[in-house]
């Protein structure tokens, strides 16, 4: 019975068997309103129509190296869907796909992301990496190099979940990064919280001083989408606009704001 299985055989047989999905949370532009792209995040359906929590079993295909696999599986799938989607609703649309700790390190890490890349015929820049602050300070000087080797491949950078780690304000500077995302964290109390307004407006700020663009994560309301908006944060995600969708849901979406070109006879 699978429930009896070490966790890293029923990741490893999930993998096997097909069990992984992808969803999409669309990013929108804040100006605009319009959908600009999605970052891509895995999801883990079990038998009882749950899904299993991201946070867990990530952090547990981390923990036993697993991440490498599932991670190259992620990129495969959600660039290879990109690049259809580009077919039908326009090659401006970005990607975006998480890269864990463990992948960062990994020997292979480039030369497997340049495959993929090549075969799927999608533009680099138009695929985003996004590191956790907490990942990229870890090892701040390897990060450098990794981030610097990324960015010859002309993919873009994102740090993630930016506010929670433990920045140092001179790697900021050093580190080949192309935008900020604001952590949910300081979005949640927006507009009632002063300090999140104070920290949220000097990262905002900050990132513009650096040349970097500003992504707000955990948008949920109008009035916090209106204070960053104001505030000259570019973009953003959350359940205002819209949840992690299933393809179909995420083709739904995009399809009403951008209708495809009829096919001629
Ligand atoms: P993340 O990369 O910071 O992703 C954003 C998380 O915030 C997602 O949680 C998303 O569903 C959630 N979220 C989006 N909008 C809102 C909102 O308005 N309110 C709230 N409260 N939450 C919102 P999710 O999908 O559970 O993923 C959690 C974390 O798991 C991700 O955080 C990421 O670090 C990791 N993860 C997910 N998929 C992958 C993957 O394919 N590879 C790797 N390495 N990590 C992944
Ligand atoms: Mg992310
Ligand atoms: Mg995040």
């Amino acid at each position: 019975m699978s429930f009896r299985l070490p966790m890293h055989q029923r990741l490893s047989n999930a993998l096997t068997y097909g069990e992984f999905r992808i969803f999409y949370q669309p990013v929108i532009d804040l100006q605009t309103g319009r959908i600009v792209g999605a970052e891509a995040l895995c999801r883990w359906p079990q038998r009882d129509d749950t899904f299993s929590p991201p946070e867990t079993f990530i952090t547990q295909a981390e923990t036993s190296g697993f991440i490498v696999q599932l991670g190259e599986w992620v990129l495969r799938t959600a660039v290879t869907q990109m690049s259809e989607w580009h077919k039908r609703f326009g090659d401006d649309l970005q990607l975006a796909v998480n890269l864990s700790g463990r992948q960062f390190l990994h020997y292979n890490l480039l030369k497997s992301i340049e495959d993929t890349i090549r075969a799927s015929k999608l533009h680099p820049s138009k695929l985003e990496f996004e590191i956790t602050e907490t990942v990229a300070m870890q090892n701040a000087e390897d990060t450098i190099g990794i981030l610097r080797q990324l960015k010859t491949i002309g993919i873009d950078l994102a740090l993630d979940d930016f506010g929670t780690g433990y920045s140092s304000l001179a790697y900021l500077k050093r580190f080949p990064i192309d935008k900020l995302k604001i952590d949910k964290a300081f979005v949640r109390d927006i507009p009632d919280d002063a300090n999140d307004l104070a920290i949220v407006s000097a990262i905002i700020a900050m990132a513009h001083a650096l040349g970097l663009r500003v992504q707000a994560e955990g948008v949920e309301t109008q009035a916090q989408a209106d204070f960053l908006r104001d505030c000259g944060c570019e973009l953003a995600q959350g359940y205002l606009f819209a949840r992690a969708l299933p393809v179909d849901e995420f083709e739904a979406m995009i399809s009403k704001e951008r209708p495809q070109p009829s096919v001629q006879a």
